[in-house]
């Protein structure tokens, strides 16, 4: 992948719903789908339905703060919906030596097991 180019990714097709996903939480602005290759019991991808240049969170601006608010705070309902909302975790990879393999930035919210730190 490269983290620089605006190449679509497989979160766009996941959006136009070309390919299918299961849909945990949808708003005009977030979407929020199980990861194909789960982590955890409960391990959902939040992302911005409009990536605006934010391949990764290492390319952030100012204009993107309310979607970053908007992002944290769906977060936080997957968590709810999905009965987790006392104890989860929420990643985001920014860049290759983060093992980001998806340049549309994505939220991981994980849960339902014994969350281990230092995560390695
Ligand atoms: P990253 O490594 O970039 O932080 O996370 C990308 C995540 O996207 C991985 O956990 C991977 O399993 C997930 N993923 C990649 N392709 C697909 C897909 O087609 N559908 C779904 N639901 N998840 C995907």
């Amino acid at each position: 992948p490269n983290a620089n180019s605006g190449a679509p990714t497989i979160f766009d097709k996941i959006i136009s719903k070309e390919i299918p996903s299961s849909i945990v939480y949808e708003d005009e602005s977030v979407l929020a789908f199980r990861d194909i290759s789960p982590q955890a019991p409960v391990h959902v991808l939040v992302i911005p339905k409009l990536r605006d240049g934010l391949t990764q969170l290492g390319k952030a601006e100012k204009r993107h703060e309310e979607i970053l608010g908007q992002l944290l705070h769906a977060a936080k309902i997957v968590a709810e919906k999905e009965g987790i909302s006392d104890g989860f975790r929420v990643v985001i990879n920014s860049g290759a030596s983060a093992c980001q393999s998806v340049y549309h930035l994505h939220l991981h919210v994980l849960g339902g097991r014994q969350m281990k730190w230092p995560p390695g």
